[in-house]
């Protein structure tokens, strides 16, 4: 059996507990053993990255963006194995999965670039003889601790400019898939990171995550996951005076209206409901349709969804993957269960067979739903997704805009003004017009607003925001 060890101050310590990484699509195929850090592994790689820190926040922009484009082009260049490793233990179909390890290696490139971007500015000061100088510098040792549904994408999106910047990383994957992090953070050792400058730490979150979050060590916090984590995660940074950013849940709504292009309609719910097996944060789990053309896109929507073969990962055939385990998959049929007794109607959602054993279920399409059931107010995570039916364009963004949440929210129609007026109204972080929810740009900021993020915005030039802290400094010329 293949044993991965933590990287910790650029060595490889394999850990007394490991914990085996086992394809969803096919249970006996164990991709390998991944060693479980305990509180005091995770305390030496904090410590190796604190050491590193004065060094590496005093390095060129030119070898951090050395580091960053040589480590993009390595990714990039293992973008098939790499994908095939990604889809073998997370589960998303190999197209999806390739794509997703060539999604983190343009991010690397992107912020090679930004490492040579971070200027600063100079502005008169309202008093006689100062300058005032505005500069960022990084905020020192971070801790980023990620899910299991984009299992390089999310490490990638954290640690590239966390080290763009001058910042120096521990980095807890999710226990469930750690083995697309550990090949990440070898290729950006092997692309020459200084000892110390990246560390990881695999293993649970209530011991790793929770040690990274205590450390006083730690100046900063990148999380993304559920919410009830995240909100545990911030009650803690508060008490200590840490930075921290979170990336929470969604129950994003997708409306369609009478007068949207059918095929596009019906292409973005499919695509935005159920590719990935649903599980993306930014998945179109509540369809709300209006009532002209409610009965022709239900069709055709199922008529779609009896299409879609759903099995292994790696076999060319499949449209959805598994779900990703075992807790997810009862969760998944827990919540059909739900809808169901709250008068829901369920279409698809069984389970199914298949050459290996494995986590498979048919995408779920509820209809007959009201907003106050909790198939619409609660993240389900899987591929399944809830219908309301309303009157008009004004019911269906009141609709859209009745959650907690507010990650990504989308319309299907031809009409320019409920296109606009449905931009600029939507209480959501990202808004998608004849498109799906899911899917985005890796150049670009990503996130969102009320209870599904915290904090500044992740990717594109506003990473600077989180990874960076402002000086301003004052200066008196005349008496140099
Ligand atoms: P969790 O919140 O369970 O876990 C996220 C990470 O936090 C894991 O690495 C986990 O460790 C760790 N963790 C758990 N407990 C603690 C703790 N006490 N202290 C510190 N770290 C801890 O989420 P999932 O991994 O189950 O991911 C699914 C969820 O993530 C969904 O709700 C989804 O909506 C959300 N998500 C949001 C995204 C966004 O950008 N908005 C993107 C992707 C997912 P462990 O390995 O032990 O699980």
């Amino acid at each position: 059996m293949n044993q991965f060890a933590n990287f910790i101050a650029g060595e490889w310590l394999a850990s007394e507990r490991v914990k085996p990484n086992v394809n969803p699509s096919d249970l006996d195929d164990v991709i390998g053993e991944f060693a479980q850090a305990d509180v005091e592994q995770t305390r030496r790689a904090i410590a190796a990255a604190r050491a590193a820190f004065p060094k590496w926040s005093h390095s060129t922009p030119q070898q951090r963006f050395d580091l960053l484009d040589q480590a993009g082009s390595m990714i990039l260049a293992r973008k098939a194995e790499l994908g095939e490793l990604l889809a073998r233990e997370e589960g998303k179909t190999l197209p999806e999965a390739i794509g997703e390890v060539g999604r983190a290696g343009q991010i690397f490139k992107f912020f090679a670039g930004e490492a040579l971007r971070v200027g600063g500015e100079i502005v008169p000061s309202v008093r006689p003889g100062l300058n005032v100088e505005i500069t960022r510098e990084p905020v020192g040792v971070v801790g980023l601790i990620t899910p299991w549904n984009f299992p390089i994408a999310i490490p990638a999106w954290k640690i590239a400019p966390a080290l763009a910047f001058g910042n120096c990383v521990v980095i807890k994957p999710a226990d469930l898939v750690p083995a697309s992090t550990w090949e990440l953070v070898k290729i950006i050792a092997e692309a020459g990171a200084p000892a110390g400058v990246i560390n990881l730490v695999m293993g649970s979150g209530s011991v790793v995550g929770e040690t990274l979050v205590q450390s006083p060590d730690v100046d900063a916090i990148s999380f993304t996951g559920s919410v009830a984590t995240g909100q545990a995660i911030a009650a803690k940074c508060v008490a200590l005076g840490k930075k921290f950013q979170l990336e929470m849940g969604g129950k994003n709504p997708m409306v369609v209206l009478d007068d949207a292009d059918l095929d596009v309609a019906v292409e973005a719910c499919v695509n935005g409901a159920f590719f990935s097996t649903g599980q993306r944060c930014t998945a179109s789990s509540r369809l709300i349709v209006t009532a002209g053309i409610y009965d022709r896109f239900i069709d055709a929507v199922k008529a779609r969804m009896s299409a879609l073969r759903v099995g292994h990962a790696l076999d060319a055939a499949t449209h959805i993957g598994p779900v990703v385990d075992e807790s997810q998959l009862a969760q998944d049929e827990r919540y059909i269960a739900i809808a169901r007794e709250e008068g829901g109607t369920v279409f698809g959602g069984q389970r199914v067979e298949s050459a290996t054993k494995g986590f498979f279920l048919t995408p779920a399409l509820v209809t007959d739903t009201t907003s106050d059931m909790r198939i619409n107010r609660e993240e389900v995570f899987g591929p399944v997704a809830s219908v309301v039916k309303v009157k008009d364009y004004d019911e269906a963004l009141a609709e859209a805009n009745n959650t907690r949440f507010g990650l990504s929210a989308g319309i299907c129609t031809t009409s320019l003004k409920y296109a606009a007026h449905f931009k600029r109204h939507v209480q959501a972080g990202m808004v998608m017009i004849n498109a799906a929810t899911a899917g985005v740009d890796y150049h670009v900021p990503f996130g969102g607003r009320k209870g599904s993020s915290y904090g500044p915005r992740e990717q594109g030039s506003y990473a600077r925001e989180f990874y960076t802290t402002v000086k301003t400094v004052y200066v008196n010329p005349g008496a140099l």
